[in-house]
């Protein structure tokens, strides 16, 4: 490609290319790597490199792309070749409609938990003032889109990792629902007092088994912590199972998230402990997903 020369940059090594043809020329490299959407994540890398809209990329992609930006691009690109997720090079993922900030230290919230914010916003009138807990609430994707939903309810979310609870206060505040919201550093019930209307929690619950098989995009950058569960995968279930009636008021709700195979077995621990109105709702995939159950009446 040949460029006239009055339009070049007038210093500092020169890419030569527009940004619509670095834009293309990543595409091509990213589809002949094989990756799922190559025309996508070339856009969105070309504008996070260059601090653009998807406007103004349109209205832009004719002008030239400077050095300093074609490196950050590049790093970018090669970022994504050696098999890391476009969100974790982006640094933010969208969950039920709005963007969350995330680290290597948080999971990065998926599409299957949207189903779990569903459920939770049909159990209580939008009016009713409650208050919510989320346990291991990673980048607090799921407490802080409920905030975000209902304007009364109020809720923490507590972690283990003080980095996860860093981006969740950080997704907080970018979300205005910090007011309502308090994040506890512990490991799952340890630091947290008083009863709540509603429990909620994705906790890691992937089995050694399958641990050993996860694709690299997965097992090289969602932290561990975030997914393991324990040899059975059942780990986090039985304890949440055990604890989570003396946290919950009577009649309060515990909302779950499980594996694709997870169903009887996490039914079974509820119904164990004296749950009540158990049922399991599927993902839209169809994969049992998840689980809500209800306190004792006292
Ligand atoms: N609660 C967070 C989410 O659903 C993190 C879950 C986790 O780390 N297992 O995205």
């Amino acid at each position: 490609m040949t460029t006239p020369r009055d339009q070049r940059p007038q210093s500092g090594p020169y890419s030569g290319l527009t940004l619509n043809s670095a834009k293309r020329f990543l595409a091509q490299q990213f589809r002949a790597a094989g990756l799922d959407t190559p025309d996508l994540d070339a856009r969105l890398l070309v504008m996070a490199a260059c601090g653009l809209s998807h406007a103004d990329l349109i209205a832009q992609g004719t002008e030239f792309i400077t050095p300093p930006k074609f490196e950050a691009l590049s790093g970018f690109a090669q970022r994504r070749l050696d098999g890391e997720p476009i969100d974790y090079i982006l640094g933010y993922r969208d969950f039920y409609g709005r963007r969350f900030q995330i680290t290597k230290d948080v999971l990065s919230p998926r599409p299957e938990t949207e189903g779990l914010i569903d459920l939770a916003l049909e159990l209580y009138p939008a009016d009713a003032p409650i208050n919510i807990l989320d346990l291991g609430t990673g980048s607090g994707a799921i407490i802080l889109t409920l905030l975000a939903e209902r304007a009364l309810w109020r809720g923490v979310g507590s972690d283990i990792s003080p980095a996860a609870l860093e981006v969740a206060a950080q997704n907080a505040d970018i979300l205005e629902v910090a007011g309502r919201a308090a994040f506890a550093h512990g490991s799952w019930f340890e630091p947290v007092k008083g009863r709540y209307d509603m429990i909620m929690s994705n906790p890691p619950y992937i089995d050694s088994a399958h641990m050993a098989v996860l694709p690299r995009e997965v097992a090289g950058f969602d932290p561990e912590l975030a997914l393991f569960g324990g040899e059975d995968g059942l780990s986090a279930y039985r304890m949440i199972a055990a604890q989570a009636q003396d946290h919950l008021k009577p009649k309060g709700w515990l909302l779950l998230e499980i594996g694709y195979d997870q169903k009887s077995a996490v039914l079974n621990l509820l119904k164990a402990e004296g749950f009540t109105g158990i049922t399991c709702a599927k993902d839209l995939s169809g994969h049992d997903r998840v689980i809500r159950a209800q306190s004792p009446a006292m």
